[in-house]
């Protein structure tokens, strides 16, 4: 059997009709750039995210890029994130000539430790990028409590968790002063290319976004200030007006999965818990030679989670990878290097051993299939598999 981690097509054929009728109506319209299409999709994305605006910008990257140059990150600055993100999170950071100062994961989530982040803060601090890493949303109140009545903006990476709520019932990109979404294509709402959106209720920052996402143009070439291209086009945002009615019912599908996958692991009795905790302290059977070299640690079960991703830990993780690979089930490692191991960030300081979290999730994290297409069988497979190469 062959279980591809991803399948866009699988998903998107039963809805192709309006797919094409959205890409023939931009078509005859004329209007390639902004407009009126995009114009809607933003509303219908800020009412989803129960935000006051919607900004479309050309992808996930340059919505945190266009929101910190709103928020005034520049040299000098710093911005406290997470270490294990997609590389974007920090990117974007150092882009702008400011220093992205790294706090650690808390394992149990992925997410960054929010008591790590908010004693991070200092005079220097502008903003904080909080990542709701695999569609869950990271907890962010010590960091809001931290970061209110200073000059700090709480910027979620909600690129992997749109439709996403917190613990308290907030929708991914309302919890702080503005959320980054993504629309490549294998996202949650994804594309045909690339796209993006910051969702705030902040008047201002939208008004300044909006602003630097035509190069600061405010109308007759006059530009008031250094901005970018950061523009969404109409194609993109009538594809994904036409994909988001269906939004919901592709997340309860990535809900249903996620708990088929637990009730198999269960089944098969390979599953460490899948409460807090790592390998290591899934107890003295997390690690090396003890009982747990034989047992994978299940992502949490929370409402609100939107399963962008289905993550277990894994011991023998690269070898349980390639075995699956051989027996056609597609998996992957999101992601291998932590930001302070990267070495394109080599002038920060950091050395190996800062973040034990990040780096324990580098070297155990795989994702399984869970895209809203796959069907129980296929899930019974990957199990089945991974169940076998844990009894030899
Ligand atoms: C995908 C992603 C981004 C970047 O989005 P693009 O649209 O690819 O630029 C940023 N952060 C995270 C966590 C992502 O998963």
């Amino acid at each position: 059997m062959d279980v591809p981690l991803l399948d866009l097509r699988r998903q998107q054929r039963p809805i192709d009709a309006e797919l094409r009728a959205a890409i023939d109506r931009v078509l005859e319209s004329g209007r390639f750039i902004l407009g009126p299409e995009v114009e809607a999709l933003e509303a219908r994305v800020a009412a989803l995210s129960g935000t006051a605006h919607g900004v479309g910008v050309s992808s996930g990257t340059d919505a945190l890029l266009v929101a910190l140059m709103a928020a005034g990150v520049g040299p000098g600055d710093e911005v406290v994130v997470p270490a294990f993100s997609f590389f974007a999170t920090a990117g974007v950071v150092v882009r702008l000539g400011a220093t992205p100062v790294l706090v650690d994961i808390d394992p149990a989530t992925f997410c960054l430790d929010a008591e790590a982040a908010a004693a991070a803060l200092g005079g220097r601090t502008r903003a904080v990028i909080p990542v709701h890493l695999y569609g869950r949303c990271a907890d962010l109140d010590p960091v809001l409590d931290a970061a209110a009545g200073r000059d700090i903006l709480v910027l979620e990476d909600a690129a992997q968790a749109i439709g996403a709520r917190d613990a308290a019932g907030r929708p991914a990109g309302s919890i702080g002063g503005a959320g980054a979404f993504s629309f490549y294509p294998t996202k949650n709402l994804g594309g045909i290319g690339d796209g993006g959106m910051v969702v705030t209720s902040d008047d201002a920052l939208a008004d300044s976004m909006r602003l630097l996402r035509v190069h600061g143009d405010r109308g007759g070439y006059r530009h008031v200030e250094v901005g970018g291209n950061f523009r969404l086009d109409a194609l993109q945002a009538a594809v994904l007006g036409a994909e988001l009615p269906h939004l919901a019912e592709w997340t309860a599908a990535r809900r249903e999965h996620a708990a088929r996958y637990r009730s198999l692991f269960r089944a098969a009795g390979i599953a460490a818990g899948g409460g807090p905790g790592s390998l290591a302290s899934a107890g003295e059977e997390g690690r090396g030679q003890g009982v747990g070299a034989d047992r994978v640690v299940l992502p949490e079960d929370v409402p609100g989670h939107v399963y962008h991703q289905f993550v277990i830990r894994a011991p023998r993780r690269d070898q349980l990878a390639e075995r699956l690979a051989s027996e056609g089930v597609g998996t992957a490692v999101y992601y291998p290097v932590p930001f302070h191991l990267q070495p394109c960030f080599d002038e920060l300081g950091y050395r190996e051993g800062d973040f034990p979290h990040a780096e324990e999730a580098a070297r155990e994290v795989l994702a399984l299939p869970i895209h809203p297409g796959l069907t129980g069988e296929e899930q019974a497979y990957v199990v089945e598999r991974i169940a076998a190469f844990y009894r030899e």
